[in-house]
């Protein structure tokens, strides 16, 4: 037999050659199903049925299917597990294709591809973070980035060359980033979380773009976005084209793009960003970041805005100061705050409506989002008035005037619309009287009839006539006989008009009969249509106003989020700090917001310390030692994170602070703290070291937790006393560097604008206690040995380490701090360790195994008579 493809396996398979690269949904009825590698691929990762339908080239082919109505959760799994899906759907009704001929198949095409930077759907998306898709496009010397948020119709773009993509993308997260073929950032994308999508060249061509920008903004002529460069052009060009690849033809909602200043954010690299755990923990997940213990916002794209604020506070002190005084505001107006946040908390996600809206993916739940969205957003405004301060004032602004829709919304919408607009329903009672009678006969028809039928009772006088229904005739009047020769005759046989005879009764029917029949039969079909004509013309409503309803949205998150700062900083005693353009970093009482939380949860307190790097006009460094566990790293990071919190607009946990702008904020650990990333090596921290040396200038703010630890003491001293020169000589920026090498603490003397400081421990019978309290000077000693005792390490090893210290510290006493190879020297100096096992329970005044051991070593049996070996091992025994 020749193994021809049936014909829908030949429409499968020319489908899926016009879509490499995705897995391919393939409609049939209710479910989608997959074939052949994609369905042993998707059974897999869905941990669904394989099974088997026809063969092809004389093999069975493997098959598996997904309900339609299921089908987002199993999409949200494939994105998750980094597949694409393309979406074929059938473009047509079953019965068209089956009038051409039984052998015809339904026509199909791919409505849409789904990709993990291309999501609208609730359920694929994370409501309070943002979903972006960039582009990094290269044109002759010249890169930039662009990235745009579909869900949210957020677009941006700025400059940068190839060095900046690893921070900017580590601000970003983005999920997907589109890359011209053959420009390998596969690793890049990866480490920062994104999927990396290669597109043709063609995609990226810049006077392509402004043929495809010019589409996506129905405009002729860009100029009135700005100017834009010829790299920028191609990274948003690249944009729309993967847009409309994607989307098949479906416009996203985009705003203008928006041309990112350079020099207007704090810069942060990834290392840093990863270090302080801004928006994922080190374990991976937002529990344990800094921005889950400090969201209090009430909304997604409050909690959204957040999220961009604390990825790139602001360098802008207008605009720092502006978002100060709103959070004072609302921190100062307790009662309008909890109001606000009442309000606030009815506020759906009216971005990502709008978007779906857009795309043509939405449904009347989203037509309800928006209402109800602007309906709070009117209330928000008349709470706020127009006396507060400036940011607030101008929130309050884009909230009104939005009456019109809200009530075009109020009246057409029922209270709690469904999901899909497929089943009607939607539409309120008493907004369009044509879909009111279609309902009422859908709805009533029995009713309708039983009233027709009085009706001509009335008219006829016949009071048998009856209305009935059967499947040959559909409705009909039925009287008996001998009633029936009246509505026979004239004038009632002008509209009785006959139609059968049986053997005792005469059916009739009648024009309005025949018609209400027709509205009957009809009635569910014409609701759903006029209903979907409704909500066509509501989306159409909703779009004509896209431009306010967003600003308002956007409005609605900063008032959310300058209310979420308001809060924490009234339940947690956080202060508004002062920031300006000096070179200033004055925090007292400062802590970690995360480990404080921590802590609390464990019912400990956490100690507040102070911090200053401000010697006179010189930017201070401060060396900051104290044993592991002291509480330095913590220390280190709380200082960074208040940085951040004041430039990005909110408060901060301190009882005072002081903050002259950061332009930079970078934060390194030594080696091994940075294991758990499984590829960090003392390579990689020196690398990362280098960049800083070499990068930060004069504003920035610097972090350095036990840099050279990776390597050998010695080595790693000399490294971190050198980094430790440049950053003070070269570099003169604020800076915080712990380490555990007490050496160090020599430099104070020795170099203007470095200070020594130290975490407070006290020793109490041989244990450390940890103050957790940072005060000027230095660590005495480094408690390592206790601490070493309090994890558990055995009791001898403990002894042992305390025996070496005495001797090196005696040893340091001696030659001064770093003389030359002592440890080799000490090493020589000092017995062997030996592995005694402890003897608790022996008698004080008996001798120790040891001993025993030390005698045993002293014998030397070739030298022994029997009876002196005889009587050693007595004495052996009497030891014990
Ligand atoms: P180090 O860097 O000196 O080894 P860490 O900063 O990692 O120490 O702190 C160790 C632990 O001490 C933290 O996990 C925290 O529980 C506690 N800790 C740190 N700083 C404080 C503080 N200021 N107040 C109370 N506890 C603290």
């Amino acid at each position: 037999m020749t193994d021809q493809p049936t014909p829908m396996m030949a429409q499968y398979l020319a489908i899926r050659e016009a879509n490499p690269g995705a897995l391919l949904f393939y409609r049939m009825g209710d479910f989608y199903e997959m074939f052949f590698e994609d369905a042993i691929a998707a059974s897999a990762a869905l941990d669904i049925a394989l099974t088997k339908r026809g063969t092809h080239l004389g093999a069975p082919i493997p098959m598996c299917g997904v309900p339609v109505h299921a089908a987002e959760s199993y999409l949200l799994t494939l994105i998750r597990k980094g597949f694409r899906v393309a979406i074929a759907e059938q473009m047509e009704d079953p019965a068209e294709a089956k009038k051409r001929g039984s052998k015809s198949v339904v026509a199909r095409d791919v409505v849409r591809l789904v990709t993990p930077g291309t999501l609208t759907e609730e359920s694929l998306l994370e409501a309070r973070r943002h979903n972006f898709l960039a582009a990094w496009a290269q044109v002759r010397d010249e890169s930039a980035l662009a990235w745009a948020d579909i869900s949210t119709g957020e677009l941006r773009v700025m400059p940068c060359p190839r060095p900046r993509l690893a921070p900017e993308l580590a601000r970003l997260a983005p999920r997907e980033l589109l890359v011209a073929e053959g420009v390998d950032l596969r690793e890049l994308a990866r480490d920062a979380g994104a999927a990396a999508t290669e597109r043709p060249p063609s995609s990226f061509d810049s006077v392509a773009a402004v043929r495809r920008l010019g589409a996506l903004f129905r405009v002729d002529t860009l100029d009135g976005f700005g100017s834009f460069s010829r790299a920028e052009l191609a990274a948003l060009g690249a944009i729309a084209d993967y847009l409309d690849l994607t989307q098949r033809g479906q416009l996203p909602l985009l705003r203008p793009p928006v041309r990112e200043a350079a020099g207007g954010a704090m810069q942060i690299d990834a290392a840093t960003r990863r270090n302080l755990e801004l928006t994922q923990a080190l374990s991976g997940g937002r529990d344990g970041s800094l921005i889950a213990a400090i969201d209090r916002t009430v909304t997604a794209a409050g909690a959204r805005l957040l999220e961009r604020r604390i990825a790139a506070p602001s360098r802008d002190l207008d605009l720092i100061h502006g978002r100060q005084a709103a959070v004072q505001h609302l921190l100062d107006d307790a009662r309008l705050t909890a109001d606000l946040r009442d309000a606030l908390s009815r506020v759906p996600d009216i971005d990502r409506a709008l978007s779906r809206l857009a795309l043509d993916r939405g449904g009347p739940r989203d037509l309800g989002a928006i209402r109800a969205g602007m309906t709070q957003a009117v209330a928000i405004a008349a709470m706020l008035g127009d006396d507060r301060a400036p940011v607030l004032a101008e929130a309050a602004r884009d909230l009104t005037g939005h009456d019109a829709l809200i009530d075009l919304l109020d009246d057409a919408l029922v209270a709690e619309p469904p999901l899909l607009a497929r089943d009607g329903g939607f539409v309120a009672a008493g907004y369009d009287t044509d879909l009111d009678e279609t309902r009422a006969l859908r709805d009533e028809g029995r009713g309708v009839i039983a009233r027709m039928q009085a009706d001509y009772i009335a008219q006829t006088g016949v009071q048998s006539l009856k209305i009935k229904h059967n499947n040959v005739l559909g409705y009909f009047i039925e009287t008996t006989a001998t009633h029936a020769e009246k509505m026979l005759a004239p004038p009632l046989n002008a509209s009785f008009i006959h139609r059968q005879t049986t053997a005792n009764q005469i059916r009739f029917t009648t024009v309005q009969l025949s018609e209400l029949e027709t509205r009957i039969l009809n009635a569910r079909d014409r609701a759903l249509e006029i209903e979907r004509g409704v909500f066509d013309r509501l989306v159409a409503a909703v779009l004509e106003r896209a431009g306010p309803v967003g600003q308002a949205a956007r409005a609605l998150a900063e008032v959310d989020l300058a209310a979420g700062f308001a809060d924490l900083a009234a339940s947690e005693g956080w202060t508004r700090p002062e920031v300006d353009d000096s070179r200033a970093f004055q925090i007292e009482g400062g802590r970690h917001p995360v480990v404080e939380r921590a802590l609390k949860r464990q019912g400990a307190p956490f100690v507040a310390n102070d911090c200053d790097l401000t010697a006179g006009d010189v930017p201070a460094i401060w060396l900051l030692t104290g044993p592991n566990m002291a509480g330095k790293s913590t220390f280190l990071r709380q200082n960074a994170i208040i940085a951040i919190l004041a430039q990005a607009g909110g408060f901060v946990p301190a009882s005072r602070a002081h903050v002259g702008l950061v332009s930079q904020l970078f934060s390194r650990v030594g080696a091994a703290d940075d294991l758990a990333r499984g590829r960090s090596t003392f390579m990689v921290e020196m690398v990362e070291t280098a960049a800083i040396l070499n990068q930060a200038d004069s504003a920035a703010l610097v972090i350095l937790d036990e840099i050279g630890r990776g390597t050998a003491t010695w080595d790693g001293l000399s490294i971190a006393w050198a980094v430790m020169e440049h950053l003070n000589a070269v570099n003169r920026c604020r800076a915080l560097f712990a380490t555990h090498y007490h050496e160090m603490t020599a430099l104070s003397a020795r170099l203007d604008g470095v200070e020594n400081a130290t975490v407070a421990v006290r020793e109490w019978e041989g244990e450390v206690i940890f103050l957790h309290e940072v005060r000027k000077g230095a660590a005495d000693r480094s408690y390592g040995v206790q601490v070493a005792r309090l994890a558990g390490l055995p009791p001898a090893v403990v002894d042992r380490a305390r025996e070496i210290l005495t001797a090196l510290e005696s040893g340091e006493r001696e030659h001064g701090v770093g003389g030359t190879a002592r440890p080799v020297a000490l090493i020589d100096d000092l017995p062997l360790f030996r592995a005694a096992p402890p003897v608790p329970a022996a008698p004080a005044a008996k001798p120790t195994q040891s001993e025993v051991e030390a005698r045993l070593r002293a014998l030397n049996p070739d030298s022994l008579t029997p009876r002196e070996a005889l009587e050693a091992l007595y004495d052996l025994r009497d030891l014990l």
